[in-house]
């Protein structure tokens, strides 16, 4: 059998989309990245309980790479599908993405 492994991946988004169906993991819980709601469990909530957006991304709070695989391990265990995107280069797209529509105003 042959061993797999996590590694990051570069892809390009679509930042609005990813915002409206994000979670935000903070170890063993979520918070909807939509409407902000806590307390989510992102290995059963596919959906958020107070607005409803179904979640495909999730982002993590915490910063070592052992604890991104620890929740990547999890949402495989659960078979759950969401892909796991590096907290702080999505902060910065938000910011060029923020950054390109101030100056679509102009
Ligand atoms: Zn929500």
């Amino acid at each position: 059998m042959s061993e797999k492994r996590f590694v990051r991946i570069w892809t390009e988004i679509n930042v609005e989309e990813v915002e409206k169906h994000l979670i935000y993991i903070e170890d063993l819980y979520g918070s909807c990245g939509n409407c902000k709601k806590l307390g989510l469990n992102y290995l059963k909530d596919i959906k958020c309980p107070a607005c409803g957006t179904t979640f495909k991304y999730a982002a993590t709070t915490l910063k070592s790479p052992a604890d991104s695989i620890k929740i990547l391990n999890r949402i495989k265990s659960a078979g759950v599908q969401l892909t796991l995107i590096e907290r702080e280069d999505f902060t910065k797209a938000q910011a060029k993405d923020a950054l390109g529509s101030l100056f679509k105003k102009e």
